[in-house]
């Protein structure tokens, strides 16, 4: 039976010594093992895993390994459990936690800084000078779970208590899962871009964080907000989520239109999160002088970037990684107080077990799949759930 020194546990919630995880084996190929369920330290709980959802970042790890950071090297062969988008319940509490209680819900944010680090004193931890630095003897005790260490596609995993957002009981698992897409928004928007109500926003490409960027846009009092897009259901769910404007880029120059619906001069901010190849040029077209495009998407290929225009305007570009400045427990707050339905873009749900067939419905967008979430418990092997 688990019980680690110093750290507390409830009859309540049993915790078992071993749990079933996937590992990332070679690239593409994850496999179910037995893993200790690991013991929390100091500032640092035990979440029993209820729900993950896949991000295309996941299948990045997966096929082709980075971001991930495991060892100073490449994730693949290495008993690494990738999956970073979880929530659950607290089960356990490291020596002195009593900022969280066994059997309160909550969903996580990924990234743990060092805490010691420049960015992390400036609570920018996603940006951490000591990413991945959590081992051997330059061990700075960063961690950023799916990333740089063990993730979420697995039945228990020890969270920083920084990395946790409580959320209310009326909170479905499914939705919880999303409150870190949401605070990845909300972080380039408002804590790094600056955005104050009645500014406009051009969201580039309805992916999750896209579909989601338009929400907290909205939510933010941003005006107007416009979607660009390829595929006309899911720019009617980004209007269903508050989009004023939806352009289909296949049909119109979105540049074109964009500048029109703003009196010829643009719009504040560009959110990109397609990665398409011209996505940075067509942005820096879209803002205005002195306009902000936050890059949300990475491209895999090097991209050439017309940097006169940039120079001339006085534009703004930055890249967020993902979430930071506790961003998500601001997201949190819209969703709880129902500002916008996140759950309008999860589409289905598999059983933990059945994680490599939810993998293929995220990647190959099987049954137009957007946001696909796997439970450890509560839903039957034979059937997958479409969304409610
Ligand atoms: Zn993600
Ligand atoms: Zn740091």
């Amino acid at each position: 039976m688990y019980a680690p020194t110093g750290v507390r546990t409830s009859t309540d919630f049993p915790i078992p010594d071993t749990m079933k995880a996937w590992v990332l084996g070679d690239p593409g190929e994850l496999l179910l093992r037995d893993k200790p369920v690991p013991v929390p330290k100091k500032a640092e709980v035990l979440v029993r895993i209820d729900a993950v959802a896949i991000c295309a970042t996941d299948l990045e790890i997966i096929y082709h390994g980075p971001p991930a950071l495991i060892l100073g090297g490449m994730p693949h062969n290495k008993n690494f459990t990738p999956g970073h988008e979880y929530m659950g319940t607290v089960v356990a509490l490291g020596p002195g936690v009593d900022e969280y209680r066994i059997g309160q819900r909550v969903t996580v944010e990924i990234h743990a800084g060092c805490g010691q680090c420049k960015r992390c004193r400036e609570g920018m931890y996603t940006a951490c000078h000591n990413y991945g630095l959590n081992y051997g003897d330059v061990d700075k005790g960063h961690r950023a779970n799916g990333f740089t260490t063990d993730g979420g596609f697995c039945e228990y995993q020890v969270n920083n208590i920084n990395t946790l957002v409580a959320i209310p009981d009326a909170m479905s698992d499914e939705e919880a899962t999303l409150v870190v897409t949401a605070g990845t928004a909300m972080y380039g928007l408002t804590e790094l871009g600056g955005l104050v109500a009645g500014e406009s926003v051009v969201v580039t490409g309805p992916g999750p964080i896209g579909l989601l960027g338009v929400a907290v846009a909205k939510a933010l009092g941003a005006h107007p907000v416009i979607l660009t897009g390829t595929r006309d259901n899911r720019l009617k769910i980004g209007r269903e989520l508050g989009a004023d404007h939806v352009i289909n880029v296949r049909r119109d120059d979105a540049v074109a239109v964009v500048r029109r619906l703003n009196g010829g001069k643009g719009v504040d901010y560009v959110l990109e999160c397609s990665g398409a190849p011209n996505a940075v040029n067509e942005a820096v077209r879209m803002v205005n002088r002195g306009g902000k495009v936050c890059l949300a998407a990475f491209p895999h290929e090097e991209t050439p970037v017309d940097i006169a225009e940039i120079v001339r305007n006085n534009i703004y570009v930055y890249g967020i990684r993902g979430e930071g400045k506790s961003a998500t427990h601001r997201a949190e707050a819209f969703m709880s107080q129902k500002r916008f339905d996140a759950t309008k873009i999860h589409t289905h749900t598999f059983p933990l077990d059945d994680l490599p067939t939810a993998i293929r419905y995220a990647k190959d967008r099987v049954e137009d799949a957007i946001k696909v979430v796997v439970k450890a418990r509560g839903v039957s092997a034979a059937h997958k759930v479409a969304a409610e």
